[in-house]
């Protein structure tokens, strides 16, 4: 396909120092021709594919030297996006990526738009369609574990297992066709329901499998959604603060990713929490009070985490009572905060409310306290099924839908087994199941079938 050049500036996870300006497409090596001198005099279009080289970028209109660079050059199609790319790799910062930005798209690029190079990459046939997703999640991936959550899927874990499925169906679905079909090659066995029925059980709980991973997924794409409770004046945004201060928020200088963040994200020893920044969620004072026990349990039970804060210089009240009362069975870690402060608090009775969480003593104060705090959110997190490898996350809303309605589809064929429905009817739930996986790789041709049928039966010799 025949696309202009693009260009961005995408910057490595975890290499903040460094910033790259990239360029894809038929021009990026004649517009980097144009701009770079290398420090070996050898113009870019001799240079071998794959190579790095150091130089200067020169403003050609002004002849002034705009940047000290390493340039990498790659000519397509084993690139990323299959067409020539060149990376400019400035050690300045911000400021000087972006003049170097600036100089490119002077000089024939135009500016991509967010996920364009991920774009180019589907639509060049580098990488299928939930590879590309799990790139664009890749981009917004704000921590670590999220983003080996991305790279997981982007190896094509999802696509080969989903491929996996799809044959399973495209097995049984060549084989009612040749039933239907090709009536006279008595050799091939007709389906029939008892044989159907384990065949398509297996393919239900397979999806469901897949399913239950995707509730994980969503938890480290997004982070833990974590709401801090407790009475007034307890301690709850000093809290905040500390865990604000502490982990800072990883953030990519990629255009277009930033802007939609709108939480407070922190980074917990590995663990996402996500801060919600919305008024009397990010801090519910008094919230029992105001809206009743029923109620405030129905908005916390939306959290994934509780933070419950108590005043170690207090008489324990009714209100942290009710707030107990309130988040029964919920992920609560509960803090006692102003250890500094003489004890009023029964902490007895402390214990007894908390026996089933994790209960930690703090004084945000004098910065007491907030390790421990961190690493039971951390073994609350971990000591769950949480298994970081060979587990398939699906991480991505447009995959959840798609395999709740491929789920919905198989159940209806299994129904129809179930009731002695004729095969070819049943035929057509498996073959929207079929087809409803493949929207999630980006392929649902019917052309595979016919190949199944010539590879399965040998038809047509
Ligand atoms: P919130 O109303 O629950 O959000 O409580 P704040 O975080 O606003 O804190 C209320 C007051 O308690 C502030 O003056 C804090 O400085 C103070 N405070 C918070 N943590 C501690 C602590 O550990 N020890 C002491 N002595 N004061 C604290
Ligand atoms: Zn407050």
């Amino acid at each position: 396909m025949d696309f202009d050049t693009i260009a961005a500036i995408s910057t490595p996870m975890g290499e903040g120092a460094i910033a790259i300006v990239r360029l894809s497409g038929d021009q990026a090596i004649p517009i980097a021709e144009k701009l770079f001198k290398s420090k070996s005099g050898k113009k870019l279009s001799e240079m071998a594919t794959h190579t790095i080289h150091y130089g200067h970028l020169v403003d050609p209109n002004s002849g002034q030297v705009i940047e000290e660079v390493m340039l990498s050059l790659m000519r397509g199609p084993k690139t990323f996006t299959k067409e020539d790319v060149v990376e400019i790799n400035c050690h300045g910062g911000i400021v000087s990526v972006n003049r170097v930005l600036q100089l490119v798209l002077n000089h024939g690029a135009r500016l991509a738009e967010p996920g364009e190079f991920t774009k180019r990459a589907f639509l060049n046939g580098r990488i299928d369609l939930s590879q590309a997703e799990a790139v664009m999640d890749l981009i917004r991936a704000k921590t670590d574990r999220a983003m080996n959550v991305a790279l997981g899927q982007m190896e094509g874990r999802l696509s080969k297992l989903i491929q996996r499925l799809r044959q399973e169906i495209l097995e049984i679905l060549a084989h009612i066709e040749v039933n239907i079909d090709y009536p006279e090659y008595d050799d091939v066995e007709e389906m029939t329901h008892t044989m159907l029925l384990p065949k398509a059980n297996h393919v239900r709980e397979e999806i469901k499998k897949l399913l239950q991973t995707s509730q994980q997924g969503k938890i480290l794409r997004e982070g833990l959604s974590t709401v801090i409770v407790g009475r007034p004046n307890v301690g709850k945004s000093s809290l905040l603060n500390s865990l604000v201060q502490e982990n800072k928020a990883i953030v990519t200088d990629i255009p277009g990713t930033t802007r939609d963040v709108i939480e407070e994200y922190v980074n917990v020893r590995g663990v996402p929490l996500r801060l919600l920044d919305t008024a009397g969620i990010r801090e519910t004072e008094d919230i029992v009070e105001r809206i009743g026990v029923e109620r405030s349990r129905q908005v916390l039970k939306e959290a994934d985490l509780i933070l419950l804060v108590l005043n170690y210089s207090d008489e324990l009240t009714k209100e942290d009572e009710n707030l107990f009362e309130a988040v029964k069975g919920m992920d609560v870690i509960v803090i006692v905060n102003k250890t500094d402060l003489p004890q009023k608090i029964d902490l007895e009775r402390v214990m007894e409310l908390a026996s089933d969480y994790k209960l930690v003593t703090t004084s945000l104060k004098e910065d007491q306290g907030v390790d421990e705090l961190e690493e039971a959110i951390a073994s609350l997190f971990f000591e769950g099924s949480i298994e970081a490898k060979d587990v398939t996350y699906v991480s991505n809303s447009r995959h959840i839908a798609l395999l709740n309605q491929s789920l919905k589809a198989i159940e209806e064929a299994i129904e129809g087994v179930e009731i002695g429905t004729p095969i070819d009817i049943v035929q057509i739930d498996l073959t929207r199941t079929w087809e409803l996986l493949g929207e999630i790789i980006g392929d649902s041709v019917h052309e595979s079938l016919i190949d199944q049928l010539f590879s399965q039966f040998c038809l047509g010799k």
